[in-house]
């Protein structure tokens, strides 16, 4: 898998400091504490990388990471903070907001959502916005592992039905226990591929 060649290139905090934009990229997004950490270790099998994404300052950059030549995975700043201070969260939304509507070589997004308590207010604003640039939405609904199976096929069921979503691909996922990693590879194989 290209994944277990991610190395982690550079964190950018202004849409100025981002890598050539050629080649494909996917990216990934999430509230805080959803497990976007988790979900990086799981597909990446490299566990520093998710460090590197969590180091203090780098919560809210992008961090680029190099897979195959010309593909990267690029970890989004989560959103969602409840601490983070007002001017900060103003400079990364716009910044958030300009790459995903510019970045020519972003060819998806993967958003980590918790099947617990997912589809939040922010999960909405993020997805339409995405949409909207069209930009293809791919929804982890992570830690399927605390429900029965039965009990998360429901919840998935349930959130399919809502109009805003119909456009939007969706999985179980559980990135202690491996669920759905499969799917979640092919998904990321097509999107890379050119
Ligand atoms: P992040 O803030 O989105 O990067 O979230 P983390 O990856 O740090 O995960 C937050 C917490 O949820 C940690 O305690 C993880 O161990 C836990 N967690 C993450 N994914 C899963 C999962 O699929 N199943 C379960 N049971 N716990 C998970």
């Amino acid at each position: 898998a290209p994944l277990r060649r991610a190395a982690y290139r550079l964190s950018v905090t202004q849409a100025g400091q981002l890598p050539a934009d050629d080649g494909a990229e996917v990216a990934i997004a999430g509230r805080s504490n959803v497990g976007k950490s988790s979900t990086l270790n799981m597909l990446t099998e490299r566990r520093a990388l998710a460090r590197v994404s969590r180091t203090p300052g780098r919560t809210q950059a992008i961090n680029i990471f190099d897979l195959d030549p010309g593909q990267r995975l690029v970890d989004l700043p989560g959103y969602g903070y409840a601490k983070v201070p007002e001017a900060l969260r103003r400079s990364w939304g716009p910044l958030l907001e300009q790459y995903l509507r510019r970045r020519g070589s972003l060819r998806g997004l993967i958003l980590v959502m918790d099947i617990r308590h997912p589809y939040t207010a922010h999960d909405a604003d993020l997805i339409a916005f995405a949409e909207g640039c069209g930009r293809p939405v791919h929804v982890l609904l992570n830690k399927a592992d605390k429900l029965s199976r039965g009990a998360a096929t429901q919840e998935m069921a349930r959130l399919r039905r809502i109009p805003e979503l119909q456009g939007v691909a969706m999985q179980l996922f559980s990135a202690q226990s491996g669920l759905g990693i499969d799917e979640l590879h092919e998904r990321i194989a097509r999107w890379l591929t050119p």
